[in-house]
């Protein structure tokens, strides 16, 4: 077998539990490197991918956008990389390189975005994965692999939401939802200087709230506590998806405040408060390439770490039922067990 021989964990069809499937990868690129997987984080938008609710992406469908490894493969044209760098990938892979927001370095927001992710054609469940070389981020020495998996998507998506629409430091800052994003986000609001009120509907989840950096938790159903957070935020960051209780958060924000959506929630509410309040909400997605080398550093000098269970890619099913159950402390990352194919 060459070195374009993959082996990965593919869904045959929507919603179908992930089967090896070997394939032939595509020809590197121009500015292309491969990158064997050592490890590969489990994220809700795999499971989104994999049940089709994009309806975007073709079958048999291999997830995974958490990647770290080593590059094994490299074309002339790719400076800055060698054979044996290690190295990870986020959600995004590639780019189309001249729309007006790739011309900009709002690679994020590419015209092409759908075309654009790592598991596009095949993704990181596998021995490994095929991308654009600027899409290929050198990691922190001392950085774990699977604290990096994560950072490289969960990371990036609060880093981004964080430092984007928070204006300096010292704001007050709502985190709703205490998961695999909002975990992570409690801690960077933390350390970026914000005062950090978090509202979650787990009252068990309130003491690892306060130990990442939360100065105040509040659940959601307790209408004193929730009542004394009117007007209060200047921003609410939310993390959750599932039924939400959006005209009780709105009035935690203060007029004229921000509501930033970094997940799929369900939106249903009367847009009253919305409009007398001038609230707005808003959108974040992923982030540019400073931004991610800038949030790998600043992770690493704060001590930034996301909860992690191990597994072994070949408890793949496993681990998706865990996540799809809620069951993930935060997040899965799994280790690569599958036998790369011989040279
Ligand atoms: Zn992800
Ligand atoms: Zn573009």
């Amino acid at each position: 077998m060459s070195l374009s021989t993959v082996v990965g964990y593919a869904a045959r069809s929507p919603g179908e539990s992930l089967e090896l499937f070997t394939y032939e990868s595509p020809e590197l690129g121009d500015h292309d490197v491969r990158v064997s997987v050592s490890h590969c984080g489990l994220c809700f938008s795999d499971i989104h991918a994999i049940d089709d609710d994009y309806s975007e992406f073709a079958f048999p469908f291999v997830g995974g956008h958490e990647i770290v490894g080593y590059v094994s493969e490299v074309e002339p044209a790719v400076s800055g990389l060698k054979v044996g760098d290690r190295v990870g990938i986020g959600w995004q892979g590639r780019s189309c390189g001249s729309c007006e927001w790739c011309m900009q370095g709002e690679v994020q927001l590419c015209q092409e975005i759908g075309d654009c992710g790592t598991w596009t054609p095949y993704g990181g469940f596998s021995s490994s994965v095929v991308v654009d070389d600027r899409f290929v981020y050198p990691l922190p020495e001392d950085m774990a692999p699977e604290v990096a998996a994560v950072l490289l998507c969960a990371g990036i998506t609060v880093y981004n939401a964080l430092c984007g629409f928070v204006e300096g430091p010292e704001q007050k800052v709502g985190i709703v939802g205490v998961g695999g994003l909002g975990h992570l986000a409690i801690q960077f609001a933390h350390a970026l200087g914000n005062e950090v009120t978090v509202i979650s509907s787990s009252p068990g989840k309130k003491d690892e709230a306060l130990a990442w950096g939360a100065d105040r938790f509040v659940l959601v159903g307790d209408k004193a506590a929730m009542k004394q957070l009117d007007y209060c935020l200047d921003l609410l960051l939310c993390t959750a998806h599932g039924d939400i209780d959006w005209e009780a958060l709105f009035m935690t924000v203060k007029k004229r405040g921000r509501i930033v959506l970094i997940g799929f929630p369900e939106m249903d509410f009367n847009p009253t408060d919305l409009v007398a309040h001038e609230l707005s909400i808003t959108g974040s997605f992923l982030g540019n390439r400073a931004t991610m080398q800038e949030m790998l550093s600043f992770a690493q000098e704060h001590e930034i770490k996301p909860q992690i269970e191990l597994m072994r890619m070949s408890e793949v099913n496993e681990a998706i039922q865990r996540l799809r159950d809620n069951q993930a402390r935060y997040r899965i990352v799994l280790v690569n067990d599958i036998e790369s194919p011989a040279p």
